[in-house]
Order: C-alpha cells, then structure tokens, then sequence
C-alpha cells in the first residue's frame, strides 16, 4: 500500500485536551505512515530522543481531522475511546496542537495528512499513487448518494475515453480556454481549486494563465492519469498539486482565490455536481474569491416535433401483437408506451421546432445555497407562435465566465455549435392543441435524487380551441414524468425537419439559429450522425 511514511522532523506539539496542562514538547517528530498492526493510516508524535516504536502520541487517522490555528500551527482532534473490563466505554475528543518550524512545512504537513487519512497523493512527480481507503465518518457527499451510483459514476470518469471524450468537444473545451486565458488577471498570481479536474485540463489551463498554486481535487482514479499528465509538463505541473478524494472530503492548507470546474450534465443539473461545486465554494473559497463557471441558466420552450412524437409511440407497437409465438402482448402495450415517454431525448435538433419564445431559470452558483438544487421549481409561460401540436419542452443550458476582463457565455443551444450535452427534450404522451397567440403555461419541478440525477415532473397547459372553445375557459393539460438518468439518445437518425405547419410564416427572429445560418438557408438540420460523435452516457 503506502510508500515511505512522511516524517517531519522539529515539531512542537502538546496535547489541549488533557485533563492538566502538559507542555509542549519541543524538537519531536511528526511521522504519517500506516499502522503496524492494525494497517491504518496514523500520525504519530514521538519525543526527542524516544524511539519511533513508542510515540508518545497515536492519532488515528480515519476519523481524525484538522484544523488550522496559525501560519505554522493545526490541531489535530479525533475520537478517542477507553474501554475498561464491566465499564460502560467512554469516548471523548482529544486534541493535539503541532507546531511547524516553516509555513512551508507546515503546508507540506496538511498535505500529508490530507493523503495518509485518504490515503491519497501527493503532488510529487511520478510519485505511485493510492487507492482511498474507507473512512470511518461520513462525507455530505456520501450521506446523500447512494453507494453503488457512486462507484459506477467515479468509474465512468475514471476512464481516459470518457475524458478524451469531453476534452474533444472543442466548444467546451476551446470556450473554457478562451474563459481563462481572457481574464489572466483573474489567475496571476492567485491560489486556485480546480473542483473535479478529471484529466487536469483545467489546472493546466489556470498555470498557463500565471495560477501561483492550483489544487487539482479528482475522485476518480483519473487523478493518477492526471498526476502523469501534470508531471508531463513540467513547467506548468511544479504549481499544481493533485489530490485524489473528494471535494466533500479533503482538507486544502489555505483558501482560493478561484475556483475553476466543469460540473455541469445534461439539463445543466445531471449527475449532481453543482453541489459539490457549492460545497467547494463554502469550504475553500475566499469571501470575494471568484467562480468560473459563475452563474447558469436552464432554458426552455415548448416545441412541435411529430416525427420525434410518432418514432417514440412507435416503439410500444411491438407490444400491440395480439400473437407473439402464440402470447398475446397487448396487457403490456401502455406501460411500454409510458415508459417510452419516460425518457428524456437527447439530441441536437432545429430550433426551428421551438414554438415560442424560450424562458429562462438561473442558478448564481457564487450565492446559491446547496440545498437549492435539491429541488427546483420552475413556472412557465409561454405565448404560441404558431398554431400546431405541442409535443413537449425543450431545454439546453448556458454558463456565464464572468471574468474581470472579459464575459463569456459557453452555451448548449439549439443552433449554435453543437456540444456534447447537445439538448434535450421532455416529450408529452398527449400533446396539446394551440393557436398562434394562444399561452401555454405549465411547470418543471425537478427533484434530485441519491443516484446521482433528478426526476423531472412536467405539466403544461392551453386552453381549448375548437369544438367548444366559446364555452370559454376549459384547460387541455398534459403530465409527464420522466428520469433524467435514463435519457434516448437519438443521436443516430439525421433528419431534416418539416418545419411545422405555419411556421414557415412566423419565425421568431430572435429563434434564428447562431453560426449556422448558411446551413439553415440550405434546410439542413444540424443533426448529427452516429459517426460524427461518440456517444455518451449522459455524464458531463
Ligand atoms: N475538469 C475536467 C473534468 C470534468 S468532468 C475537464 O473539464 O475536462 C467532472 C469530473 O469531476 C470527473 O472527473 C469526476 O470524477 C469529478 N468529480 C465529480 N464529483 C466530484 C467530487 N464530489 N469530488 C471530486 N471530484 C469529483
């Protein structure tokens, strides 16, 4: 398991916890290494003179934390207990001050304490480095989500494919490039968190804009891959420090002035990591430090797709057969077609399909709180442009880089340069009738869940048209639950749209496609093939 244990050599420390004053002991030795019985990871304090075999103080690591006093100064406390024969056990808190001869050390000290309970790694270069070992206390991260999501989730990313994948949409990747490099003023000479750095990217990205130190914290066993990446450029990796664990978990030596992550999934709020992204605010941010992302925005508008209606009610017909090799599939047949439409699309389509002026939610991530995501409830109101069937909303999402030099939005749009989120659409099984001018209101509740996702609930209404409408005022509404864990990629069918019935007359100017003008003149869609992208399983 561990390498050599980190010693540290010239420590002051004196344990505050005990029941009469005890001076300090000056000139001890601080040692991290594991155990040898019990295969812990532990720190020991050893007096001047006494042999490493009898320190003078054990700390358990597993459960153990610290805390920061002074430049040179951390308290250690962790849980003691005394178990005497026929006596209840007793547990209590102990406390032990250590004392730093540099601020140099005393950083270098926080850091090894933070590896040896994670049993994580340090910043050396190609240093081996290690797996997580179990802690004993539970993170904000663990109490909230399920333990075998978050194994198959760190899994994921921790395949180099899954990286190369997101570093290969050059949207994103090129706009987080332009975002820093921009705003240099933002990075020289400041501390900064890169909050997931997965391969390191973003870390590498923030040295080249003159970072003095950035902390690099991965989960995932990418954050070895990442230690190799970084240590692969030199020039820029002696000012980045890769900690494996996560964000929940790990403890850094002093305060950001920036943080930098990609923590956004589909519908901007997929696989939960906005939380972790606000929990790092909470935990390592300065008060008036900077984020990058900054804020975010989840739009939507409601669109007319009947090709994407009829493809989906399609796939329940296999369960309409009355004689399957002699078995009658029919009993089936509506919860196939519910369960159809239980999934999100995903896929990059015409804003041509859009029906109306989009709306917008935002999420300032520099003052939310995390509880916020949780749950997000989001009204809405729309004005048909058009008279056609509602299938159901659309949704993309954008983020704002506000930097001090220079603003810049990475968004996910219907038109605009496709990304690896591309967009997704909630599809309604009943669609809804509208007339040009006619509202459509409604409501997105979105509630998270311990996998890692959301269940998104959706209601949209319009008043009745046509037979009966003069009798005024009665409501066609439509439900439809749908988890955003379990998304149809439709990435596979290119196809060129009818735009719907009187659209042609009434495009919304302001829904004309960004950048991709030629290719709209053309009635092209921007749909993409199977070949084109690889396909991704719904994570960032
Ligand atoms: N920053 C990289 C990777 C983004 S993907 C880039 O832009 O290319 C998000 C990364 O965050 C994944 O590698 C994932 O393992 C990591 N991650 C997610 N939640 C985390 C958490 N709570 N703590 C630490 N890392 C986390």
């Amino acid at each position: 398991m561990a390498s050599s244990p980190d010693l540290f050599p010239n420590v002051a420390f004196s344990d505050v916890s005990a029941a009469a004053a005890v001076p300090a002991a000056e000139g001890a030795t601080a040692a991290f290494g594991l155990g040898a019985t019990t295969g812990a990871p532990r720190l020991s304090l050893v007096k001047a003179g006494k042999a490493e075999a009898e320190p003078t103080v054990e700390i358990d690591l597993a459960d153990a934390q610290v805390f920061k006093l002074g430049p040179r100064e951390w308290l250690c406390v962790c849980d003691e207990s005394e178990a005497k024969a026929g006596v209840e056990e007793k547990s209590f808190s102990r406390a032990v001050k250590v004392v730093l001869r540099t601020e140099a050390e005393s950083k270098a000290f926080s850091l090894a304490f933070q590896r040896w309970k994670h049993q994580v790694i340090s910043g050396k270069a190609g240093e081996r480095l290690e797996n997580g070992s179990i802690i004993a206390s539970k993170s904000k991260f663990d109490t909230k989500i399920e333990a075998s999501s978050a194994k198959m989730y760190f899994h994921y990313y921790g395949q180099l494919l899954h990286q190369q994948n997101m570093l290969q949409d050059f949207v994103r990747t090129g706009t987080y490039y332009a975002a820093v490099m921009e705003n240099r003023s933002d990075f020289e000479g400041r501390v900064v968190v890169d909050v997931g750095a997965g391969s390191g990217i973003l870390s590498l990205f923030a040295a080249q804009a003159g970072a003095r130190h950035v902390y690099a914290v991965e989960a995932s066993e990418m954050a070895e891959h990442a230690q190799r990446l970084i240590s692969g450029n030199p020039s820029l990796g002696q000012r980045i420090t890769v900690i494996k664990g996560k964000v929940e978990e790990v403890e850094l030596p002093e305060k950001a002035d920036i943080l930098i992550s990609e923590p956004m999934g589909t519908l901007l709020i997929n696989e939960r990591m906005l939380e972790s992204y606000v929990i790092a605010r909470d935990r390592f941010l300065a008060p008036d430090g900077k984020m990058f992302p900054t804020t975010g925005r989840i739009h939507m508008a409601p669109f007319s797709d009947e090709y994407l209606y009829v493809e989906m009610a399609n796939k329940a017909l296999f369960w309409q057969q009355h004689n399957f090799f002699g078995v009658d599939l029919t009993p089936l047949h509506g919860s196939a077609f519910q369960g159809y439409f239980s999934q999100p699309v995903v896929d990059a389509f015409d804003p041509r399909l859009l029906i109306s002026q989009p709306t917008y939610h935002t999420l300032d991530f520099t003052s939310m709180k995390e509880e916020e995501l949780y749950e997000i409830d989001i009204p809405l109101s729309f004005v048909a442009s058009v008279g056609t069937r509602v299938h159901g909303l659309a949704c993309w999402f954008d983020v704002l880089f506000n930097g001090s030099t220079v603003q810049r939005w990475l968004t996910t749009a219907p038109g605009s340069p496709t990304t690896h989120w591309y967009q997704l659409r909630c599809v309604l099984s009943q669609p809804l009738y509208v007339m040009a001018g006619q509202e459509i209101t409604g409501r997105l509740h979105l509630v998270a869940h311990s996998s890692q996702s959301y269940t998104i609930y959706l209601t949209m209404s319009a008043k009745m048209w046509g037979v009966g409408a003069e009798q005024g005022g009665i409501l066609q509404t439509s439900t439809g639950k749908l988890e955003l864990k379990e998304p149809y990629y439709r990435l596979s069918q290119p196809q060129s749209y009818m735009v719907p019935q009187d659209q042609q007359q009434q495009q919304l100017p302001s829904l004309q496609p960004q950048g991709s003008e030629q290719q709209m003149q053309e009635g092209l869609s921007p749909g993409i093939t199977i070949d084109q992208v690889d396909q991704d399983c719904g994570l960032n």
